[in-house]
């Protein structure tokens, strides 16, 4: 049986998102700028895919600019606030758990002369309101912080931290790659000036994605070139991915909180019967306010890579919650940022679940868990000593 537990990391594209893109590909090619028909033709298309995203998040579809996806977003919305507010201040506020999108960005900011403060997060990775509040100074231009996490799928207070934004005149960034087609959002009740999102979350194609930005927000160009994106971003338009991720966010948005509900109930069963075979593991995160298709657990005396090998020999595939694949043996920084000791870190597996997983997957998927752990800690020295502690007590 192959089984697709990796959700977060990405989907495929949907059937009737790619049945909607495939024109854009043949019959209808025209350079949306061109002044003919062919280009009136593309131009419409992407007229169409903005106004989906924009009813989507509850933004105006002027405020909708596309880009190579979330990195691309990211990198802009702190860059480029970073860049046109430069005279205002140099001091912008973002969290200990964020993507390394946002985290290489402030580094790179913190080169050329920018403050950065981390916010800290507790044990179920929500940021402290107070200490935002107490971080504000008269020379704050930016708290940038995500909507949902990608590893251990809490979801912030967004309304309250925009509203606090709001209140000091700073601007607000949320980078809502994993949220957005997961759960509800909605740019002006949440107080959000810019937004990042990724189509590939979302049963899109890859490689494209869009950076809300509301209307009076300055913000420096990334891109330098023609006119694409309202002279914002230049580089001739992605139609047929364009076209793509607007059906796709129009798809994943419509009926969004039954959807979410259906998804929440497997990854519950799932959680639930796990912890219930399986001693000696931990649920990460927030139980409560979490996105729906997120599972994170932690298996004590393993090592998530040994886990995750062994899955993926059964044909399961799910994400392990170290940083090991991209290239170092660190922990991951949100484990560690939630008070995970490194040994536990790094026995961390992520399952990401999708709108067609079923419970017969799910159910041979936690048979092979338990065999796994089982034969895995028979293996391991740390559960020997374990025991041996426990069984002279
Ligand atoms: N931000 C978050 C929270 C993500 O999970 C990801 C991708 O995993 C990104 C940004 C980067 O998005 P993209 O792959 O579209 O560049």
């Amino acid at each position: 049986m192959k089984v697709y537990l990796d959700h977060a990391a990405t989907t495929y594209v949907d059937d009737e998102v790619l049945k909607e893109m495939l024109p854009y590909f043949t019959n209808t090619f025209g350079n949306p700028n061109s002044q003919h028909a062919y280009g009136r033709d593309t131009a419409i298309a992407i007229d169409k895919a903005r106004t989906q995203i924009a009813n989507a998040i509850n933004a105006k579809p002027n405020e909708i600019y596309f880009t190579s996806g979330g990195t691309e977003s990211d990198n802009w919305a702190l860059k480029g606030i970073a860049s046109a507010l430069r005279n205002k201040g140099n001091h912008i506020i973002t969290s200990k758990i964020e993507h390394a999108a946002i985290l290489e960005s402030t580094k790179y900011l913190k080169k050329l002369g920018f403050e950065i403060d981390y916010l800290s997060v507790d044990k179920d990775g929500v940021v402290d309101l107070e200490e935002l509040k107490s971080l504000i100074t008269d020379k704050t231009i930016l708290v940038s912080v995500m909507t949902a996490n990608n590893e251990i799928g809490t979801i912030q207070p967004i309304k309250e931290i925009g509203a606090i934004c709001k209140e000091h005149g700073v601007l607000f960034h949320t980078d809502a790659v994993q949220a957005t087609g997961a759960i509800k959002l909605d740019v002006r009740d949440m107080n959000i000036d810019l937004l990042s999102m990724s189509s590939h979350k979302f049963y899109g194609p890859k490689g494209i994605g869009a950076l809300y930005i509301r209307t009076g927000v300055k913000i420096d160009n990334l891109m330098s070139g023609g006119h694409q994106e309202r002279t914002k971003r230049g580089g001739t338009s992605n139609v047929p991915a364009i076209v793509g991720m607007g059906k796709a966010l129009e798809l994943a948005t419509t009926n969004i909180e039954e959807k979410g509900k259906k998804i929440a109930d497997m990854r519950d069963y799932f959680v639930n019967k796990v912890l219930e075979k399986i001693p000696y593991v931990t649920y990460n995160g927030s139980k409560t306010n979490r996105l729906p298709n997120n599972a994170s657990l932690s298996f004590e005396f393993v090592e998530g890579e040994s886990i995750l090998f062994s899955l993926d020999l059964e044909g399961i595939a799910c994400s392990s919650g170290s940083a090991c694949s991209s290239g170092s043996l660190e922990p991951s920084a949100t484990l560690l940022a939630i008070g995970k000791a490194p040994k536990d870190a790094h026995g961390t597996i992520r399952f990401t679940f999708g709108k067609d997983n079923t419970y017969e997957q799910i159910d041979y998927t936690i048979d092979k868990l338990v065999e796994t752990i089982e034969r895995l800690r028979s293996m391991s020295p740390l559960f020997y000593e374990f025991k041996k502690e426990n069984e002279n007590v």
